[in-house]
């Protein structure tokens, strides 16, 4: 990424294949596409808006809420991917946390106005029963299951269905041979079998996870699931452990070339929205709109959710296996132990700190980078695939395709200079 400082956090940035610059104050992301003959009127109105976006961002960034608690109900997982952050032990020889545990905590979260649980991993499936009972019995909390899919059958989609749950379901390629191996022997068949049960279920959506394995499938990938799921999110492989540190990659061409079709079936009428490409796209757009949180800065790790294990809180299910982030007490104590978490800013970290867009990345992730170099100060090590992909984003918006990516009514027109 080739770029110029201007003043203060405000950069000139040259993107190949852009006629004219992109402008960005690093600070608020405001943000400009002109030429230099433009640059005057530019920097006057952002002169103009600069205090009200900064207080947006601030918010957005700083305000620590949790709204959502990622509930591993049980330690452990009937698959064994190989890029898993939790580990193995934990995950052969766990623990399931008992009916009365698990309704204690749920009481609780009720009681202080949490509003979503996410039964996750390890595989919540594995508890079905405490799980279906639980949501049975807490209309008040609105709740999501990530599964691995291996234990659903129709029975359970129906449910599911019936209670509006969000169902993510893992799925990493369209190569039946590579999907078997990464996620484990018959997972092909049975997510395929998952996806037309809950053909046209609006809450349903695929989670990716791009690794040295499948990351020439991506485009594949989004042909497959097309007509089958509305929103697919692709994540990059996490080095939290030693697996996953060998299974990184830059895949952002082909990142990029999924992005592009996905973008070519929407605009013929077959939505299908990458959540990660959309979430750069609102950090640019509407940066206090962003609905994922591995991109802000702070993460969202402690600040809009914590993880709940049989063994206390955590900041993020990523960081389970780290015990020096466990806390087992109440959830205002745990908010108050995982501030370290939340001091983790852009700003704080060396290369990250003169970066142009570093509140469009945020240098994810803490878990990761801690777990591998032993500072939570360390910048992201998948820094370059994110400078393409944000790059990419840039161009995007500027053709105007950003409206394919982007349910646009559900945004507020601020300020438009573009
Ligand atoms: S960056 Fe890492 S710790 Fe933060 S929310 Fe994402 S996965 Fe969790
Ligand atoms: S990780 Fe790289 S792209 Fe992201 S903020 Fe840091 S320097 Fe910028």
């Amino acid at each position: 990424m080739k770029f110029e400082k201007l003043f203060d956090n405000f950069y000139k940035i040259y993107i190949a294949g852009l006629k004219k610059n992109i402008y960005l104050d690093s600070e608020t992301n405001f943000w400009a596409y002109a030429g230099e003959n433009e640059e005057k009127e530019v920097f006057n109105l952002f002169k103009d808006v600069r205090d009200e976006l900064l207080d947006e961002m601030n918010k957005h960034r700083f305000e620590v809420k949790i709204r959502t608690i990622y509930l591993n109900v049980t330690d452990r997982c009937n698959a064994n991917c190989p890029y898993c952050y939790i580990p193995y032990e934990r995950r052969k020889n766990g623990r399931t946390m008992s009916k009365d545990e698990l309704e204690k905590w749920l009481n609780y979260f009720s009681e202080i106005g949490v509003e979503w649980i996410i039964f996750h991993g390890a595989e919540p499936m594995i508890a079905k029963d405490l799980v279906f009972e639980a949501i049975d019995n807490y209309s008040e909390l609105n709740f999501g299951i990530q599964t691995n899919g291996f234990l659903l059958n129709e029975e359970d989609l129906n449910f599911i269905i019936h209670k509006k749950v969000n169902l993510g379901i893992s799925f990493d390629s369209p190569d039946k041979r590579v999907e078997d191996f990464l996620r484990g022997r018959g997972h092909y068949d049975k997510i395929m079998k998952i996806l037309e049960l809950a053909k046209g279920y609006e809450r349903l959506s695929v989670i990716t996870t791009i690794n040295s394995y499948n990351y020439t499938q991506l485009e594949k990938i989004v042909d497959i699931l097309v007509g089958k799921v509305q929103v697919l999110l692709m994540n990059m492989v996490r080095g939290t452990q030693e697996n996953g540190r060998s299974m990184r990659i830059n895949a952002a061409e082909h990142f990029i070339k999924a992005v592009e079709k996905s973008i070519n079936y929407t605009k013929n009428g077959k939505r299908i929205v990458i959540g990660d490409f959309a979430n750069y796209l609102l950090g640019i757009l509407a940066p206090s709109a962003r609905v994922l949180q591995c991109d802000v800065s702070p993460c969202g790790a402690g600040r809009r959710f914590l993880a709940l294990t049989t063994d206390g809180f955590y900041p993020c299910s990523e960081f389970i296996g780290l015990k020096e982030f466990r806390y087992n007490g109440d959830l205002h104590t745990a908010i108050e132990k995982f501030k370290r978490v939340r001091e983790r800013v852009v700003e704080k970290i060396d290369i990250c700190r003169e970066c142009p867009i570093r509140n469009i990345c945020g240098s994810p992730c803490p878990a990761e980078v801690y777990s591998e170099t032993g500072s939570l100060f360390s910048p992201s090590p998948s820094c370059e695939y994110y400078k393409k992909v944000i790059e990419h984003a840039f161009r995007v918006i500027v053709r105007g395709d950003y409206k394919y990516v982007l349910k646009m009514e559900n945004l507020k027109e601020k300020f438009s200079i573009c």
